[in-house]
Order: structure tokens, then sequence, then C-alpha cells
């Protein structure tokens, strides 16, 4: 299935942005120069269709200046019904011509184009389209764009589709006939995918990206990457295995999660891997459905991995590994080799330090490193995790009041994991927190809770690639998949990470035999028979330089002192606000900043 783009002139504008986002989303598409004037436009188009399965994009400002003609010619509208598998229609501006084209391809069912104009109005997703508009089914949020096109459907009109309405209007409606399918695209202008955006929340941009990507996923459905199943968990940062830490227990979390459904990934710190205690440990044993743990820094001094020089960082990651070894040798738990960073202050050295220690992924609350510019390409959020640091992937995370729920529906669309983030304190009153979660699982019904390691592994796109063979776009250079078709299939693995680095590429623990490394990509294909699982894994080499740095006596105390003053503040301190501030104002003037 291949989009045909028609463009008059240079390709520009919308049609140019509809064209780049088509293929972000692995849609073939095929530009087409209208030359002046065409007496037969017809057999001009029967000639295209011919060519295989396509559909067509629907410009009428562009059919306009190429036909020269005051409205769309009914028997040209019958000719693209009849001979494409789907129409675009889009830039639907309130003029003669464009009514002219939504009523000939809706067989009159659509006119009325107009502008919103109630600053105070809403998107309203419809119930009528779940297999279209997914996780934002049913949903109302807002407020719109001023300006945003919307035209009237008929009530009650037979075969059309309204999927999102503003005030009563619909800005998308599908129609479905035998062998077509018609979107009517209103709403905001496409927004250049490439363009910087100052905010990481996608659903600020919701009418400008997500039913221009409703509306190709329904028209090319096999062409698009789709998102796995979701996945997601809940981040603690810093306790200890203790029975408590500051207002959170153990055993009421475990309650909470069994009550609610949800998994929680303590992010640790490696500076604590002789503290864990024998209970919570057999709880960890007991649990694993429930309770996981993953890096948190080493020591969580002042933004430790802020910093540049990489030998230094390869030192402190070293010394970090080391420890949660021992962890694992003292508790049996092994830790997920995810690292959550302390303060949330990362360099671009800290992402390289990672992947040539054969971490899986980076977790953050902000995808800017320390001293960076707040803005970024929108692309980078509209897929599972932001790949701006040579493909090593970074994946957000957010708190529990940050998440509305158009944001859990972005983030499914999109197959971006649901990753909350919370300190000990949220337990003081966890209702927020119950809240989301029971919201979540509503919303998402399929959600599965798991430890952060299967979250960000199981957090890819996937397409099928024609003859059987399913494509698949990972993020962690590690994972697993199992084939639940009751068929054989072969299974094409690519990833955005590359070069020089890539050591070794496995599969199922052994060499794998036709893996291809190019400068920026790799990739590997294999077989799975029904039932099958593999797993598979980049192994990157570490040519980090040794810096021969020694982790010297005074700053082993001192990260000493920094993790007992954030234990105190967590344990008492933070029951008891007013010795917090004074205690905050004094740690300040000695040590700067601990918190986080
Ligand atoms: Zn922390």
């Amino acid at each position: 299935m291949r989009l045909i783009v028609p463009h008059r002139g240079e390709l520009q504008g919308p049609d140019e942005r509809l064209l780049r986002l088509a293929e972000f989303l692995g849609i073939v598409c095929q530009p087409l120069a209208l030359s002046a004037g065409t007496s037969s436009p017809i057999p001009f188009f029967e000639k295209l269709a011919a060519e295989g399965d396509s559909c067509l994009v629907v410009n009428p400002g562009v059919i306009k200046s190429w036909l020269d003609a005051p409205g769309l010619p009914e028997d040209l509208g019958r000719c693209w019904i009849s001979r494409f598998c789907g129409l675009f229609v889009h830039n639907l501006l309130p003029d003669p011509f464009a009514e002219s084209v939504v009523r000939a391809l809706s067989g009159g069912r659509i006119d009325g184009i107009g502008l919103a104009e109630d600053k105070t109005s809403s998107y309203t997703i419809s119930a009528a389209g779940r297999g279209i508009t997914g996780p934002f089914t049913g949903l109302t949020f807002g407020p719109a764009h001023p300006g945003e096109r919307v035209f009237e459907v008929r009530n009650g009109a037979l075969g059309v589709v309204p999927l999102i309405s503003i005030a009563g209007r619909v800005s998308l409606a599908i129609s479905t006939r035998e062998t077509n399918r018609t979107c009517f695209l209103g709403g905001a202008d496409l927004v250049d995918l490439n363009s910087d955006v100052a905010s990481a929340q996608l659903a600020d941009y919701f009418s400008q990206i997500v039913p221009p990507v409703m509306a190709l996923r329904a028209l090319c459905p096999d062409a698009c990457w789709v998102p796995n199943r979701p996945h997601g968990t809940l981040i603690i940062d810093d306790p200890l295995l203790q029975k408590n830490y500051g207002f959170m227990n153990y055993e009421r979390l475990l309650a909470l999660m069994d009550q609610f459904n949800f998994h929680t990934t303590i992010a640790f710190i490696p500076h604590n891997y002789r503290r864990s205690s024998a209970g919570v440990v057999r709880m960890f044993h007991a649990r694993p459905d429930r309770l996981s743990i993953c890096y948190h820094g080493n020591d969580h001094s002042g933004a430790e991995f802020a910093e540049r020089n990489l030998g230094k960082l390869n030192a402190v990651l070293s010394l970090a590994e080391t420890r949660m070894g021992e962890h694992a040798m003292r508790t049996g738990i092994e830790c997920n080799r995810v690292m959550v960073f302390p303060q949330g202050e990362f360099s671009p050295e800290a992402m390289a330090a990672l992947q040539a220690h054969n971490f899986i992924a980076a977790v953050n609350t902000s995808p800017y490193a320390a001293g960076e510019a707040a803005c970024l390409p929108l692309f980078h959020v509209m897929q599972p995790a932001v790949q701006r640091f040579d493909g090593f992937p970074l994946f957000l995370r957010r708190y529990v009041r940050d998440f509305r729920p158009e944001d859990i529906a972005c983030h499914v669309f999109f197959g971006r994991s649901i990753l909350m983030v919370e300190h000990h304190d949220i337990f003081q009153d966890p209702r927020s927190l119950i809240d989301l979660v029971s919201r979540i699982n509503e919303l998402v019904p399929e959600m599965h809770w798991c430890p952060l390691q299967a979250a960000v592994s199981n957090s890819y796109l996937m397409r099928s690639a024609g003859e059987g063979v399913v494509a698949v776009r990972m993020f962690s250079p590690e994972g697993s998949l199992r084939n639940s078709a009751d068929t054989a299939t072969q299974v094409s693995i690519e990833w955005e990470q590359g070069g020089s680095l890539v050591d070794k590429l496995f599969v199922n623990d052994a060499p794998a035999a036709n893996a291809v490394r190019g400068d920026t990509r790799t990739s590997v294909r294999f077989h799975l028979a029904p039932g099958e699982s593999s797993k598979f894994r980049i192994v990157f080499r570490n040519d980090l330089p040794e810096s021969g740095y020694r982790f010297g006596r005074k700053w082993k105390a001192k990260a000493l002192l920094r993790r007992r003053l954030s234990e105190f503040r967590d344990n008492y301190l933070s029951k008891n606000p007013a010795l917090l501030s004074a205690a905050k104002a004094l740690q300040r003037r000695f040590l700067g900043k601990v918190a986080g």
C-alpha cells in the first residue's frame, strides 16, 4: 500500500508535512506532480490506481488549481471512491470548492466547513470508532485551539462515522464502503515532525498530530508501525530495602499493588548495597510480579551523571555494578539494567557510558541533558524512547500529578511505556496514586504492569513486512519476542544503534549468523515457530578511557554523609515540616543539593 500525494509546483505546506508524517509511520509515499491543466482527469487516475493498492491524498486546494473548475466533478469523486482503497481528505478550508469535495466524497452527508470559535470548547472522542481512536475513545479534554476546522455531519448519516468533535461539530470523520475508506480531517494544521517543541507533553499537540495519525493508520493499516501491548510500572526513587522508608512501608505497598493492580520498581542507590533487610528481600523473592529494583546512580551525590569526563563515568559505573553484583550475591535479587538518573541530571557522555556498560536504557523525567536548552524535535516523543544520543534509548517518566487521561492515551497511542515516578512521601496520602492507577487500568485494560526492564524492552513498534515477515523496531538493545500465532513467522528486528561500538549480537545466547551492522543501524532476522520465544541482545564494546580514578577517603566520607542525611530527612524530617525547612537551609549551606 502506498500513499499518493498530488501537488502542484513544489511539494510544500500541509502536503509535505503529511508526507513526512506518513513516512515516519512507515508508509511508502509517492509524491505526484500534477502538471498544468488536464482535460481528462478520470483516465489519469484510473491508470494511477491500476498500478497497485494505494491511498490518495485529496487536498482541495491542489485539485482546484489543477482542474480550474468551480467544484469537484461528481464523476471524478466516484472514480476515486471506486478505484482507490483509501482517500485522505485534508486541508479543508471553508470555501465552496472544499465543500464540493466533501459533499461529493461523502455522498452528500458532510458539508458546512467552518472554524471552531469558542475558546473554551473541548475535543470529544466518540465511542463509535475504537479500532481507530484506540486509547482516546470516549475521552473529553481540552481546550481545543480556536480556529480549528470543523464540519457538519448530517444526523444519522449512514456510513459516515464522526470520530472527533469540537463543540458539537466534527473535526475527524470516516466513511466506509465496500472497497474504500475515506477519512475527512479538519482540526488544526499538521505540525512539522522536525519542528523543535518546548514541551515534551504530547497531548499539547493533540490536534496537530493525533487525528492525522489515526486517519493514516486506518487507511494504511498494514503499512504502519504500531506499538506492542502497553507496559508500565511505578518507580519509587531512593528507598532502601528495609521495612519502612519515610512514609513508605513495603507491606502496605504490596497490599495496595494487589488491591489496585500495578508494579513498583525501586530506583535503588548502589551505595546502600549492604543494608537490605532479610524480611524485605523475602518479599521481593515471593512477589517478583509486584516488586523489582533498578539502578539509581551510584552514590546519588550531586548530579553524578551530569559528569562529562568519560573516564570518571566509567569508574563510577564500574563501582555501581560491583556494588549491585555484591547485592545480588547477598540477596539473590537481580538489579534491572536500567539507570534512573539521580536528581534528573545527565550528560550526553553519561548516555555513552551506559551503552558501553551494556545497560539497556536510561530513564529520566526530562529529555534534556544538563545545561541544554529545553527544546527537541517533536518526533522524538512520538515513539517509545528518545534516541538523540547515538541511539541509546532514553525513556521518559512522569510524576503522578502530571498524568492527565489524555497523556495516558498519548503514551499508549505512540507505544511509550507508562512510567510513573514518585518518592516515599506519596504514601502519606496515596489517593492520587490510586486514582491514577485505577484510571489507567480502566482506560487501558490490556495494560501489563511489570519490572522496569521488561517495560522498556517491550516498548517496541512492529508491522507486517509482507510474505509472513514481521518487522520490529526495537529501542532497547536487549529483549525477547514470542510468536503467539499458530503459524511460523520470520522476525526482522532493527535498531537505530550501530557503528564500531557494536561488538556482538546474540540470539538465544548464540552469535547471530545473519546480523547486519551499519554505521547507525543494526538488524537481525530469525525464525519463530508457533508458540516459540527467542531472546536477543546487542553487546557493545567498552572503549571508555580508564581514568585510574580512585575514590578516596574524603570522597567516601562525603558520599556516606550525604546518604545518611538524605535518609534522616526522608525518615524523620519529612514527617515534621518545620524541622525539614530548617534542615534544608543548613544542607544548602554545607553540602549543596542532596535531595532527589
Ligand atoms: Zn533520588
